[in-house]
């Protein structure tokens, strides 16, 4: 792990940090604080950390702050968007939504995605690279600083595959959690994955309690395939059977999260197959009317389709709720505001 990156640090790395500058191991742990939990804009103000420890840092760790480039405040719901720059340049959306049980901040783990999903805008780029530890972490806390409220609910669900970015996924998240830092309870922490199977088995091994969310958005192996190269890949044997296997080793419950489209996954016998597939399971399903994407083509189904479409899932007894959708009038779909920032830098 790199010093310079100092806010991906553990408490335990962040003591031997200072340790090597010359604090003692309580400095460490002050620094862990001014960084995760007061979440100070600037070394000047830990006034409790040694003169020569502050330079020191000052001089070789820069202190990543996140400024928003852009906000969009929806007239609809109050849900707000923000772009930051990352200091390479890199542009990365989160969001911000407002729930009855909750304030929930949504962010991207990756400049990018190689991951491909027919529908989604993220993907249309390419993958540019990974965001740190601390990039996920300071989404959090510029989200929380430009609202002015606490974030009390994560969901890794913006731009980019987590499980394809695994180690600085669990930084992240065992940072965030952490007791000396925001202390976000891990069961409000929802992880997102479009299905890599080894890595939800590692994930299950970890014995966190976060939620796992399972984008499935096709009940047999050739819809799936139609819509996620991941597909191809993983069948859903498999990808089913890793779920299970999370659920047995975390007692969590898995999130099946299913975009409708219109004329592509919306029919009653598409409900059928996914009714077959999660009546056993113990399990939530979401359904998320799909998000227009202009490069892609897709449609929403119609409210009437959605609501035969649950209906009949009900009709197993499965748990299924239709996600609300925040923010409709603001580039809703995750990436379509890094999305529109990269066309018009191209054109500039
Ligand atoms: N890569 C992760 C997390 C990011 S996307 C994953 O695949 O789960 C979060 C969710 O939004 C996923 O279920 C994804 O399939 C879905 N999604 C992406 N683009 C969408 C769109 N245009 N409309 C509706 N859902 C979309």
């Amino acid at each position: 792990m790199m010093v310079n990156e100092i806010k991906s640090l553990y408490l335990e790395e962040a003591i031997q940090a200072v340790r090597e500058m010359g604090g003692k191991d309580f400095q460490g742990k002050q620094l862990f604080q001014w960084l995760h939990q007061k979440q100070v804009d600037s070394y000047s103000v830990m006034t409790n950390l040694p003169g020569a420890v502050r330079k020191r840092l000052e001089e070789e760790c820069h202190l990543l702050i996140l400024q928003p480039v852009e906000t969009q405040i929806s007239a609809l719901d109050g849900t707000r968007k923000y772009l930051f720059a990352m200091p390479d340049g890199q542009m990365v959306e989160s969001v911000w939504m407002h729930y009855r049980h909750g304030d929930s901040v949504c962010i991207s783990s990756q400049a990018g995605c190689r991951m491909g999903c027919r529908f989604c805008a993220s993907t249309i780029g390419g993958l540019v690279r990974n965001l740190t530890a601390q990039e996920m972490l300071e989404q959090v806390y510029a989200v929380g600083r430009a609202v002015g409220k606490s974030v009390s609910h994560v969901v890794v669900m913006g731009t980019g595959e987590p499980l394809d970015n695994y180690e600085n996924l669990l930084r992240f998240i065992r940072i965030l959690n952490h007791e000396q830092g925001m202390r976000m309870s891990q069961r409000n922490i929802t992880v997102s994955t479009c299905g890599i199977v080894p890595k939800i088995y590692e994930l299950a091994r970890e014995k966190l309690q976060i939620t796992l969310a399972l984008s499935l958005h096709g009940a047999t192996d050739e819809k799936r395939q139609e819509l996620m190269p991941i597909a191809k890949k993983y069948p859903l044997s498999e990808v089913m059977e890793a779920c299970d296997f999370y659920f047995k080793n975390t007692g969590r419950r898995i999130t099946y999260e299913y975009s409708l489209i219109r004329g592509v996954n919306d029919t009653q016998e598409d409900a059928q197959q996914l009714a077959n597939l999660l009546r056993h399971r113990n399990c939530h399903v979401n359904l998320i009317p799909v998000n227009p994407v202009k490069e892609r083509g897709f449609c929403q189904s119609e409210q009437k389709i959605v609501d035969k479409f649950k209906n009949k899932l009900e009709k197993y007894g499965i748990n299924v709720t239709i996600r609300r959708e925040m923010g409709r009038d603001i580039d809703g779909a995750c990436g379509q505001l890094r999305r529109r920032h990269m066309d018009t830098d191209a054109v500039q």
